[in-house]
């Protein structure tokens, strides 16, 4: 199987021939190519660039395209502060008032900075590998997530709580379902296999909150991508909480935060979705050593492995500094001990 195949297998419910590896690895594949962060996140050859590297060092299954999380508000108008060291973050919101989302036009992905060069860099490495990686190209930030990037993260969870104008709110979450689903679909028509939207967990919102605003919009937006476009839904910390929203939202990949529970996602999810994670990307494939890496890999196969639908890596963004080491030992444990028997168990 190659690693596309591989993938969509699981995707589709089947079983592979051995789990697929994952690596969120933007960060630490910008730092492996000899880039700058400030200058290779700005750039879709050089983000194109820095994974190939890294595939060609590590060879892993799925390949998670992105230049942070920012892109969508940069757009929008947000003020966006770069790095070198660090991912770029948002210094100043573009929506002064609840009433500004007015004045927000939906972008053309293709023509607007940054997110046309996040689409050049999907379009060289579908050139560069065709059929053989499974490339996810992630539209940036789900609904709520984008919302609060533009509005600024206090103010509008201010906004939220005040709740004195919710038609605004619920304007402006409408607005970024809107775009997030464009950008999504230039990616896909860019040669990207699948896409990714990063919203708000449930340590962020309650779980009613969750219900009430967030899920209705995912189910837009994985209705609108559709089943020919699997897409994921990544939530930061610990999502245990929403887990059976997240599969009812009809995200065909749940990318889980190690502080989710292993056991309970494995649970909600088996025969409906599939898993992509639970690799602890700080405490342990960064500040670890490879063996650590290899116990925890090897538990997050027993328990999340059978029956299939299970990717495996780090549950969120490898920082730059990750050793490499640690990365291949994630990597060998997954060929080592991944490996299926037809009925689903591991071999
Ligand atoms: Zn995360």
């Amino acid at each position: 199987m190659t690693s596309l195949e591989r993938t969509l297998t699981v995707i589709n419910s089947g079983i592979p021939d051995r789990v697929p590896v994952a690596l969120h690895n933007f960060l630490m594949a910008s730092r492996m190519a000899g880039f700058g962060l400030r200058e290779c996140l700005a750039k879709g050859e050089l983000l194109a660039e820095a994974q190939l590297v890294a595939w060609r060092r590590f060879g892993h299954d799925v390949m998670l395209v992105e230049n942070g999380t920012t892109a969508m508000a940069q757009a929008l108008g947000c003020e966006v502060v770069f790095g070198d060291e660090v991912a770029p973050r948002i210094a100043v919101p573009v929506l002064k008032t609840l009433e500004d989302v007015e004045k927000l036009v939906v972008p053309d992905p293709n023509t607007t900075y940054p997110l046309c060069e996040v689409i050049k860099a999907v379009k060289i490495l579908r050139r560069e590998l065709g059929e053989q990686v499974f490339i996810m190209g992630r539209s940036d930030q789900a609904p709520m997530a984008l919302a609060a990037a533009l509005r600024g993260h206090g103010t509008f969870w201010m906004d939220l709580g005040e709740n004195e104008k919710p038609e605004l709110i619920a304007k402006l979450l409408d607005f970024c379902v809107e775009t997030t689903t464009r950008y999504a679909l230039a990616l896909r028509d860019a040669g990207a296999h699948g896409t990714c939207i990063g919203e708000v967990g449930s340590d962020v919102v309650s779980p009613a909150m969750y219900r009430k605003l967030v899920l209705p919009r995912l189910q837009r937006f994985f209705a609108a991508t559709g089943p020919a476009f699997p897409s994921a839904v990544h939530q930061c910390g610990d999502t245990t909480a929403v887990l059976p929203e997240m599969v009812a939202s009809g995200a065909r990949i749940l990318e889980l935060d190690p502080k989710t529970d292993m056991h309970k996602a494995k649970q909600e999810t088996q025969g409906k979705t599939t898993i992509l994670g639970m690799v602890d990307p700080a405490n342990v494939l960064h500040r670890g050593t490879p063996a650590l890496v290899a116990q925890k890999s090897r538990e997050a196969l027993e328990i999340l492995a059978p029956g299939g639908g299970f990717l495996i890596g780090p549950g969120c963004a490898l920082v730059p500094e990750t050793p490499e080491e640690n990365v291949e030992a994630l990597i060998e444990t997954a060929h080592r001990y991944g490996d299926y028997r037809a009925d689903g168990t591991l071999e």
